[in-house]
């Protein structure tokens, strides 16, 4: 599959770039703009965004894109590998472009997602009920309290 050279000016690194581009042609899809542009937004959003955070910040360069856009190619994302679908409570669907084992602490206020990395408990044996229920394929902690950003506001006022 050939590309289109309007990527060239992007600005976001080759190693990830290519990672996409790999990708889409090893599922045999096409690297349109839209599915680069939001690929591009994922990467200098950071952290946790939704679709309609990322759907927000396109429209200011693509007024046109529609939300249904952004939800396929999220899902598409996801199947990918390239993000990880995330759901935390309150029924949100966040996306994660951290594919490497971590955790969430989720500040209850700001609703702010951080990573968290906890080898020990990624290590960590699992109860014996475990065992009986099934065999488990991934963990994940949520963490939940409140960020120190919104704990020092909290005092300020
Ligand atoms: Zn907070
Ligand atoms: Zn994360």
């Amino acid at each position: 599959m050939r590309f289109t050279s309007q990527m060239d000016n992007q600005q976001f690194s080759i190693k990830d770039l290519g990672r996409l581009k790999q990708l889409c042609d090893e599922a045999g899809m096409k690297l349109t703009q839209q599915r680069m542009e939001i690929f591009k937004e994922l990467l200098s959003i950071k952290d946790h965004p939704s679709a309609e955070r990322i759907h927000r910040r396109l429209q200011k360069r693509m007024p046109t894109i529609a939300i249904d856009t952004v939800y396929r190619t999220l899902a598409t994302f996801d199947e990918l590998g390239i993000i990880k679908k995330l759901y935390v409570s309150n029924d949100r669907t966040l996306f994660d472009v951290n594919l490497e084992t971590h955790h969430h602490f989720i500040c209850s206020r700001c609703k702010t997602v951080e990573d968290i990395y906890w080898p020990d408990f990624d290590k960590a044996e699992l109860p014996d009920p475990v065992a009986e229920i099934g065999t488990i394929q991934s963990r994940h902690l949520e963490l939940h309290g409140v960020c120190n950003k919104c704990a020092n506001e909290a005092v300020e006022v």
